[in-house]
């Protein structure tokens, strides 16, 4: 097919071209001083970009092994956690700390909320609420659209003057939602390069507190390859326990330029939020025929990086997004878990900008005619009027 393809996947996102030709050097001696200080300088910058005074540990990894990495650190076995499971991925998580060992305690928020500050207090005011350790969060999930409130979290934990360590997966949320560790008192924050970062996966950071050093150091787990401690401390291979990923950092180095430029971390998020507004008021539009919802059911939980769109019983979410690809150059994500089929998801995270926005947005809206789904009319016209007025 002629033209680019539009990859709106909450994940992996577009890459950049100056991402991919920093990207495309010839190794270099990862000794000399200046690796060192690009090594130290990236990881400085993004650990700034989560407002985080404490250390940021770096994977050359998936999401899911700065998961196994913060969980292994922070908890010995049997420790009680509370699993925040709010979709597929905060529940894979919560396998995975099972699998280690610990003592999950499921909280379930269902598929279409997030975490409900109230019945949030109550479980940890019950006896064995107070001797949970670990409450851990997905801030979007990714699954579902659905975006929690961590002040309110935190909140709670201060109101009841509770112990439990913070625990965030930022990973389809860093870069896209403000989140500021120090003030919100997040002891770790995770992220991958795949996401808001712009970049090839195969990075994964967790900045983590003060208080989760000292946890971790105090914590008799068995551990090697993802111990904090060893990636802390042994000179050399430090921090990515390992030959450091070179080339993903000459990357992540040259995103965190484009962040720069942009404005800060401030600007980059801001600008989530107003396309995010855009395909929100489009969905909106759409959804007057009465085919199409939001899975989120909270408008102030709805993710600026993923719109998770339900479509009724009388169509095929599949087909919609099978059309998209096939027809119009556009991938989206699918229905995942209970939604599978009955939902397509629009990511809208990354390199992006107002014209490839409204392109996905035509593009979504003729694949959903095509496949007779009815939706209301003016969909773009709503996008276009809300990006005109943020600008103004
Ligand atoms: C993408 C994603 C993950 C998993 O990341 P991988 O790199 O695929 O392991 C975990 N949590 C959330 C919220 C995600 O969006």
């Amino acid at each position: 097919m002629s033209g680019r393809t539009f990859i709106q996947n909450p994940g992996p996102t577009n890459i950049p071209e100056r991402i991919l030709r920093a990207m495309a050097s010839p190794a270099v001696d990862f000794g000399t001083e200046e690796f060192g200080a690009l090594l130290d300088s990236s990881l400085n910058r993004l650990n700034h970009c989560m407002a985080n005074s404490g250390p940021l540990i770096g994977y050359t990894s998936t999401g899911h092994g700065a998961w196994e990495a913060t969980v292994t650190n922070l908890f010995d076995v049997d420790a009680p956690v509370l699993l925040c499971d709010s979709g597929h991925f905060s529940h894979r998580w919560g396998e995975m700390c099972e699998a280690h060992g610990l003592d999950v305690h499921w909280f379930e928020t269902g598929w279409q909320q997030g975490v409900d500050p109230d019945a949030l207090r109550e479980v940890l005011s019950t006896e064995a609420g107070k001797k949970i350790q670990g409450v851990l969060v997905a801030h979007t999930e990714t699954s579902t659209g659905v975006t929690s409130d961590l002040a309110a979290i935190r909140k709670v934990l201060e109101d009841l003057d509770h112990s439990a360590l913070l625990v965030v997966d930022s990973i389809a949320s860093f870069g896209c939602t403000p989140l500021d560790v120090d003030e919100l008192g997040v002891d770790a924050c995770l992220a991958v390069s795949q996401k808001g970062l712009m970049m090839p996966v195969g990075l994964a950071f967790s900045g983590i507190s003060g208080r989760a050093v000292e946890v971790a150091y105090a914590n008799s787990r068995h551990r090697f390859y993802w111990d904090w401690r060893r990636r802390l401390e042994v000179e050399g291979y430090r921090i990515f326990c390992g030959t450091p990923p070179i080339h993903h950092l000459f990357g992540l180095n040259e995103a965190l330029n484009m962040f720069e430029e942009e404005g800060g971390i401030g600007a980059v998020t801001d600008r989530h939020q107003r396309l995010a507004s855009a395909v929100r008021a489009t969905v909106e539009a759409w959804s007057s025929e009465g085919a199409i919802e939001f899975n989120a059911v909270n408008e102030h939980e709805r993710s600026d990086s993923v719109t998770c769109v339900r479509v009724s019983a009388d169509y095929d979410a599949n087909q919609v997004i099978k059309v998209a690809r096939e027809k119009y150059n556009l991938t989206m994500g699918s229905g995942i878990g209970p939604l599978a089929g009955s939902a397509f998801r629009i990511g809208h995270l990354g390199d992006l900008n107002v014209p490839m926005v409204l392109g996905a947005l035509g593009a979504i809206e003729t694949s959903l005619r095509t496949c007779r789904v009815p939706v209301g009319s003016g969909g773009l016209e709503a996008a276009a009027q809300q990006l005109s007025e943020a600008s103004r």
